[in-house]
């Protein structure tokens, strides 16, 4: 069975990409179709785009585990900023079973000025791999209501960050 993983950058809790492979593991989407009676399991696969937190972790289990592991980094001196997308369209049409996603509140930069909203790489991923009839296991690394408070969280422990104090 092949699972796709992806998540935001900032993941920071590990327990919840443990439970949600495990879970895939012993309760398989509709589209898995397992080896007859009496033949072994199939080896789990474990398809993710090697950027961030959710990935490194999923990839820790993943080879704790034995699964085994297919990783897509991005090109991105071949395709620019697109790279992240494009690299997720290719780990969802070379064929899943299911997508886990993890996601996270944005913290670009770019994007302060906007209310607080999920990170978009992830959010793109499990969107495609929805749209493309896969079943998708999402889990949020808080309320969305509690967005605005994660985002000014993270900032606030970003060096890259300006100090908000005068
Ligand atoms: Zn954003």
């Amino acid at each position: 069975m092949i699972v796709l993983v992806t998540g935001s950058r900032t993941w920071d809790q590990p327990l919840v990409v443990a439970e949600a492979m495990i879970e895939a593991r012993d309760n398989p989407p509709a589209i898995y179709v397992p080896p007859p009676s009496g033949q072994p399991a199939e080896k789990m696969r474990l398809r993710h785009g090697a950027s961030g937190k959710a990935d490194m972790t999923a990839d820790m289990y993943a080879t704790k585990w034995g699964w085994e592991i297919q990783r897509y980094p991005a090109a991105w001196n071949l395709y620019g900023p697109a790279a992240g997308n494009i690299r997720n369209t290719f780990m969802v049409n070379d064929g899943i079973h299911l997508c886990l996603s993890f996601h996270d509140v944005c913290i670009s930069r770019n994007h302060l000025d906007k209310p607080a909203h999920w990170s978009h790489g992830a959010m793109h991923c499990a969107d495609f791999a929805e749209d493309a009839g896969y079943e998708v296991r999402r889990a949020y690394a808080c309320a969305q209501g509690d967005l605005e408070q994660r985002r000014d969280w993270f900032l606030l422990r970003s060096p890259q960050t300006p100090s908000v104090a005068s």
